[in-house]
């Protein structure tokens, strides 16, 4: 089974990378991509405590893009992470979730919300960790704010709620571009999520690969319609569990949902392609 959507430790996941590849064999897991926030940094020590459990991990990175002040995710594969671009990107993202976070911080405290700030941002203190919003969730709950990380979110810090800061960032159009010159394939992803399809056409004109078409959060329903609108858009198929690891708030179900093979071997086959017209040097205008 092949699952292409998993978190660790180094963003908002439970699992350190270790573990979730001994989770990931558990599971019958055979092929799996580590997409953190906005880092790879956990794909290197997954994939080393994985060889030996016969699983196989492909780079892999979830990346948040802004539209109209939305965050859009989108999923990238089989791309170079040594690529300094990607990289210099990478950390500015990071720095821009560390400003973010310390912004929300405020915004609770003069709601009479004093979390510590020490401790939230001692989750993500290691070089290359991506700090995110459940380190908030988790302090409001640890504080007798909330009950539980959801009930956390629903309150306080998802979209539209008091602690929420809506983010600043690249439209999804320059993060397509930015996987595909890293020598990439860019998914879509959770369309089901966000409500914001009628961004997808522009996306697959601008060089999006795939729509993440199997997703937890996807009832059978959504994920025929996606698998149509890809198929109509001329897109490719990615999927996964979007695992976050054991309480994390969100359903604790690694490979429930995967990908089946035969979109694998597209994505791959594409990526083939996508790295073979890499051309180092030779970059679009603008750029
Ligand atoms: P951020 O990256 O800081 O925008 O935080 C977004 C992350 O928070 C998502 O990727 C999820 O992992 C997590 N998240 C968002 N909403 C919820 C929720 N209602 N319950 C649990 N986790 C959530
Ligand atoms: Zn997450
Ligand atoms: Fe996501
Ligand atoms: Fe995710």
């Amino acid at each position: 089974m092949i699952d292409l959507h998993l978190h660790t430790t180094a963003s908002d996941g439970r699992s350190e990378p270790e573990e979730l590849a001994r989770r990931a064999a558990a599971a019958g897991l055979r092929t799996i991509a580590v997409t953190d926030h906005d880092t790879t940094a956990g794909v290197a020590r997954a994939r080393a405590a994985a060889a030996p459990l016969g699983v196989k991990v492909v780079m892999g990175i979830e990346i948040t893009a802004v539209h109209a002040s939305r965050d859009v995710h989108l999923l990238g594969y089989f791309f170079d992470d040594g690529d300094p671009e990607l990289t210099t990107f990478l950390e500015r993202q990071r720095a821009d979730r560390r400003r973010r976070i310390g912004l929300m911080l405020d915004r609770l405290r003069a709601l009479g919300i004093a979390l510590d700030e020490e401790s939230v941002r001692s989750e993500a203190a290691a070089a290359g960790k991506a700090i995110g919003r459940p380190a908030i969730a988790r302090a409001l709950v640890t504080a007798g704010h909330a009950e539980n990380i959801a009930d956390a979110f629903d309150r306080f810090i998802a979209e539209g709620r008091p602690g929420f800061i809506a983010r600043q960032g690249a439209p999804p159009a320059d993060v397509v571009a930015l996987i595909a010159r890293a020598g990439g394939v860019s998914s879509f992803a959770h369309p089901g999520k966000l409500g914001l399809d009628d961004l997808l056409p522009d996306l697959a004109r601008a060089g999006l690969t795939a729509v993440e078409v199997f997703h937890p959060d996807h009832a059978g329903a959504d994920s025929d319609r996606y698998m149509a609108l890809a198929q109509a858009l001329g897109l490719l198929v990615s999927g996964g569990s979007d695992y976050h690891g054991p309480a994390s708030g969100r359903v604790d179900a690694m490979g429930v949902v995967h990908l089946p093979d035969v979109h694998f071997q597209a994505l791959q086959a594409q990526a083939e392609i996508a790295r073979r017209e890499r051309r180092p040097g030779r970059r679009g205008p603008g750029l």
